[in-house]
């Protein structure tokens, strides 16, 4: 009641502002000064927290979590924000934690 919708504490990655919340996305502030930077509130079918935004926009790496690939494959990956070009990467479990499930391609398609 006391606060404005959209508010948070989340902060732009390039430009600092405050990042506003919209229906699907949160979006920068200064969209309007040419500020590209938004993040889908959700992604892979996995909803984020607003905490998990929280991590993506700082940079770090969020996860792994367990996620479905746009052909509805479901596989496991860390996501990390790109700020730079406003997507989301991909990482996935190097070989020494070679999971027996990953045989089958489920390979999601690069975004
Ligand atoms: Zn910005």
């Amino acid at each position: 009641m006391n606060m404005p919708s959209g508010s948070n504490d989340l902060r732009c990655p390039v430009c600092g502002g405050h990042m506003l919340e919209g229906r699907k996305s949160l979006f920068c502030e200064n969209w309007r000064d040419g500020c590209g930077v938004r993040v889908w509130k959700e992604s892979f079918g996995h909803k984020f927290s607003t905490e998990e935004l929280g991590v993506l926009l700082a940079g770090k790496e969020l996860g792994p979590l367990d996620l479905v690939s746009r052909a509805g494959r479901p596989f496991r990956a860390t996501l990390r924000f790109e700020a730079a070009d406003g997507k989301l990467r991909l990482i996935f479990a190097d070989r020494k934690a070679a999971q027996p499930f990953c045989d089958d391609g489920a390979q999601p398609e690069s975004a």
